[in-house]
């Protein structure tokens, strides 16, 4: 793979899946667990910037990044050089009982960029769910309370602690109650369904989801001084791309100085950089207490962070720890991700191609009558298939069918909530580069659309 292919555009030669890609099929099917969720046959060799090559020689734009991780683009030269050299020094030595430099030295590039004032404290694990489980705990160790809210549609890992919080599909949970209790869910404000019909207007209906902790829960089934924290993803992801208006995340904050509640951001998805600032949040101008962020944070290996403000990481030693949590090597990918995010300037990308392609999206809902809404900040934008748009009723068939209609043309998207597709490629992408995929898209849509 040249340079030169990533403004030629993605290029299939086989059929999908390819004889390779098929034979890996076979044995996938064989061994692997049945859990996971594959949209498509897509069998990755290798990566290079925004281009993902197959096991049959096609090559892809890749707009999911690896659900929004590979932030630098796949492979980035300094990004492997550094883990490369990470490697060959030190691979492992567990920051549970040891120590190294490095630790620190992440921990204070964090702190610098932090949406909330310092002094801050760090806790490192090995993926969202496990940052997520560190600020469950965290919440109710500092606080000494029990009850946590959370909102319906929220997507916060997999793992019990972090299962009992995700609402965004049954099959996540089906079967696998008891889970950790004292967790309570309520409406998150997407605008785009709760104002159906434009009876309401969308502040005010965002105002009345946050409104109703404090005027119905803390008055009949919720004492507040017994909630520990209220977690929210500032752009719900794996619910639907859906922004929480600022007045929302306002209100929240409120609720939680009144009454003395930690709120809790989940940055896994939407932060380092990817909504055209550093954390989400940000948009809304409200300091959280916690924020929780993995996935785009070290470009594609495995790290967790949950930051906090420094005195509520007031635990005693043993009470929390993971041996191969803030790993020397994840260390070092992360350290030179976040070099190459600043050196090229890619949060300010991400807001520019982001804009570029809501605002050739913006027409959809007028041109394609299953386009509901498209919407998002920078590159995290979804865009929601319907099957009427007077009633924006979901589309789950149509969703997937664009989905797979974008990867026989070779570019890689997936869905994400009831009938949204997610538009989340690396952060290096160009405009270039993002018009081939809205065409490919746009091409999609039109084709599911015809299908139907
Ligand atoms: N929180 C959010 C917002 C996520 O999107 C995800 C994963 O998609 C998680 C938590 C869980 O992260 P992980 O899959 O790394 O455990």
């Amino acid at each position: 793979m040249t340079t030169k292919t990533l403004t030629i555009g993605p290029k299939i030669q086989t059929a999908l899946p390819g004889p390779n890609a098929r034979r890996v099929l076979a044995g996938d099917e064989k061994f692997i667990s049945p859990s996971y969720t594959r949209s498509y046959p897509m069998v990755a060799k290798r990566g290079r910037g925004i281009v993902v090559e197959d096991v049959d020689g096609n090559e892809f734009f890749d707009f999911s990044a690896g659900i929004a991780v590979t932030s630098t683009g796949h492979c980035h030269p300094e990004v492997v050089a550094a883990i490369q050299r990470q490697a060959a020094e030190l691979i492992h030595m567990s920051g549970t009982d040891f120590y190294y430099e490095s630790m620190v030295t992440l921990a204070e590039r964090l702190s610098k960029i932090a949406p909330m004032p310092g002094p801050h404290k760090i806790y490192y694990g090995n993926s969202g769910a496990e940052a997520i489980e560190c600020a469950l705990k965290l919440s109710r160790y500092h606080t000494k309370r029990q009850h946590v809210i959370a909102f319906l549609g929220a997507f916060h890992g997999r793992t019990m602690g972090a299962l009992s919080l995700t609402a965004s599909k049954p099959q996540q949970k089906r079967r696998f109650s008891p889970l950790v209790p004292g967790v309570t869910h309520v409406r998150y404000p997407d605008v785009y369904r709760g104002c159906v019909g434009g009876q309401q207007d969308a502040d005010a209906f965002a105002l009345g989801c946050a409104r109703y902790i404090e005027e119905k829960l803390f008055k009949t089934v919720l004492a507040p001084e017994e909630v520990a924290a209220i977690f929210v993803e500032p752009v719900q992801g794996e619910g639907g791309y859906v922004v929480a208006p600022t007045i929302f995340m306002q209100e929240l904050r409120r609720i939680c100085d009144t009454h003395g509640i930690m709120l809790v951001v989940d940055e896994v998805q939407s932060g380092i950089g990817r909504t055209g600032k550093w954390f989400a949040v940000e948009h809304t101008g409200v300091a959280p207490d916690m924020v929780c962020m993995a996935k785009g944070i070290a470009s594609g290996m495995p790290l967790g962070v949950c930051m906090t403000k420094a005195e509520i990481m007031d635990w005693v030693p043993g009470s929390h720890a993971s041996t191969f949590g803030g790993n020397p090597v994840c260390i070092a990918a992360s350290l030179a991700t976040l070099d190459v995010i600043e050196k090229e300037g890619l949060v300010r990308n991400a807001q520019e191609v982001g804009n570029h392609m809501l605002k050739r999206m913006a027409d959809w809902p007028k041109k394609h009558r299953i386009v509901g809404d498209v919407r998002g900040r920078g590159l995290m934008i979804g865009v929601d298939i319907v099957k009427d748009q007077k009633t924006r009723e979901y589309a789950n068939a149509d969703r997937d069918r664009v989905v797979e209609k974008a990867f026989e043309r070779g570019v890689l998207f997936l869905g994400c909530g009831p009938s949204t597709v997610r538009i989340a490629p690396p952060l290096v992408v160009t405009k270039d580069e993002a018009d081939i995929a809205v065409d490919v898209l746009e091409e999609s849509i039109s084709a599911a659309e015809a299908n139907r």
